[in-house]
């Protein structure tokens, strides 16, 4: 039951075949056996329990409130939960509990999924590894497989790998079997980048489709919530229960009147695939680029025209974004004063000694670097050489893409991330800095200029970690994006984690399952 997908165990739900408090009791448990994973940063036993009690209820009755009724779901902790802290995996938020809901998560909930609990991130989603949060790191639930340890020998309890990120733990929770869907934000990559390494599908809808009421932002002009889910019609079947207006975030539009539903057997014959050259990118590793290759390949063989094009400004995407980043990123965290939200210092001598140790405490140096930087980007004397200019470079970013696509392309294929997952041991807090500016090389693009793009798991490495492509679109085209990428999936067969056994459960056996936390929290 755990390793089906969301249509699946919605269809089990329906026959009767399970029944939703058994499925959250199932999921539950699942979670207990996978503490070590660290994915979520808060449980919600018993409002799980009591939610999914609800469901059954509706089901027997013949009532469901809709096709989630008692399917289990995790959220990002960095989206307001109504009674339910949400920390952003910072000392600053540890205690904070929101009144209310993120309207994504309240139309899921609307739906009668079940939330199990939120899931761990980089402090404030900034970050690409899941490695910089305040709950500790979060551990790639393929470590733990046999495709791994038998590849390369390793002991997973000191070999293990990171999850990519910001949104690790949302991907962990899909992957590793205790939440048939999950929501991550996107703005620069974070929820395709761990997807693409957890090996669950991720889908990054065009900018202004899904509602933000609710979700902590980061960089107001790119955050988006993403879709993390096992396969891409589950995503399919979520993006049309969460799009549209909503009139406490001014920059969505009306949800596009086409069904969400997937054509089964869609025709790629004559589908245009461009293949931008400049996403060769320095420190792409040769099995990305392998697999890169190789769906391109299927793509042509199959009757779809395959061609190279060029964004020319691709190369000034990562230091653009960091510019834009950060600025926003030093306005949105000035509400983080002591006075309104979550920690206050208890230095108060006078309120600006106040603010500055509040912050100081609260913020990890990633948060407080980004804040440096961003404020130094907005003064008056550089604001015209740096956040101007960064914003006439992001419009260049976006033409590239306009002009790709009103050349008749459809979609753009190139891989989501680098290489798979590194090893924690060579992931250091330093490189979770330096490398998500890298990292981010084939995602942030996307982001600047608000187009949809989803990452789909494709292979397992030689190392037995899965390698994820992107597929991109232009604005609104997200169901077609879908479409080409449920085309891939059928093609590859990428396995599931279940395939591979649970080295884990002799683990639980033995004890060793406790969750690791910093000292810090
Ligand atoms: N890695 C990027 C950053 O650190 C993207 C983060 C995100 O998408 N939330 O800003």
């Amino acid at each position: 039951m755990l390793s089906l997908t969301l249509r699946e165990v919605s269809l089990a739900l329906r026959e009767g075949r399970i029944s939703p408090t058994e499925l959250c009791r199932k999921c539950l448990n699942r979670i207990k056996k996978t503490q070590h994973l660290n994915a979520y940063i808060t449980v919600t036993e018993e409002l799980a329990l009591k939610q999914a009690q609800e469901a059954e209820t509706r089901l027997l009755q013949g009532a469901p409130k809709g096709p989630l009724d008692g399917i289990p779901f995790a959220v990002k902790d960095n989206f307001c939960t109504e009674n339910i802290k949400t920390t952003c995996s910072s000392k600053m938020l540890k205690d904070y509990t929101p009144p209310y809901n993120a309207t994504v998560v309240q139309k899921l909930l609307d739906q009668g999924a079940v939330l199990m609990g939120k899931t761990n991130m980089d402090e404030f989603a900034m970050g690409s590894g899941s490695t910089d949060g305040a709950f500790g790191p979060v551990r790639n639930p393929w470590s733990y497989a046999a495709s791994y340890i038998e590849q390369t020998g390793a002991t997973p309890d000191s070999d293990w790998v990171i999850t990519g990120g910001s949104s690790g733990g949302s991907a962990a929770a899909v992957a590793s079997l205790t939440s048939y869907l999950a929501l991550g934000s996107d703005t620069g990559g974070s929820t395709r980048n761990p997807a693409a390494l957890c090996g669950v599908v991720a889908l990054k809808p065009t900018y202004g489709l899904l509602s933000r009421h609710g979700l902590i932002p980061l960089v107001n002009s790119m955050d988006v919530p993403g879709i993390m889910t096992r396969s891409v019609s589950d995503a399919a079947i979520i993006l049309g229960i969460l799009q549209g207006l909503d009139t406490r975030d001014s920059t969505t539009v009306p949800a596009p009147s086409s069904p969400t539903e997937l054509p089964q057997n869609f025709d790629i014959k004559n589908v245009r695939i461009g293949i931008p050259k400049e996403y060769h990118a320095p420190g792409l590793s040769e099995e990305t680029l392998a697999q890169w290759s190789h769906v391109a390949d299927m793509f042509e063989k199959a009757g779809a025209h395959v061609e190279q094009v060029s964004l020319p400004h691709t190369q000034h995407s990562i230091v653009c974004y960091h510019v834009l980043c950060h600025a926003e990123v030093a306005s949105n965290m000035a509400r983080f004063d002591g006075l309104e939200y979550g920690h206050r210092s208890k230095v108060d001598s006078s309120t600006e000694s106040m603010y500055a140790s509040t912050r100081h405490e609260g913020f990890n140096d990633v948060v407080r670097g980004r804040i440096l930087s961003g404020n130094y980007f907005l003064l008056q004397q550089n604001y015209e050489h740096y956040f101007v200019k960064a914003q006439k470079v992001r419009r260049l970013i976006a033409e590239d893409f306009k002009h790709v696509f009103s050349s008749g392309i459809d979609v753009l294929l190139t891989p989501s991330t680098l290489t798979d997952a590194a090893r924690y041991t060579d992931f250091s807090q330093e490189d979770n800095r330096t490398r998500s500016a890298q990292e981010d090389v084939f995602t942030q693009p996307v982001n600047m200029a608000g187009l949809p793009a989803v990452s789909v798991p494709t292979a397992l490495s030689r190392r037995g970690l899965p390698i994820g492509l992107q597929l991109i679109g232009p604005a609104f085209q997200d169901r077609k994006l879908l479409s080409v990428a449920q085309w891939i999936e059928q093609r590859v067969g990428f396995p599931s984690i279940a395939d591979f056994g649970d080295s884990n459960e002799s683990r639980i056996e033995a004890g060793v399952t406790q969750r690791e936390q910093t000292s810090a929290v």
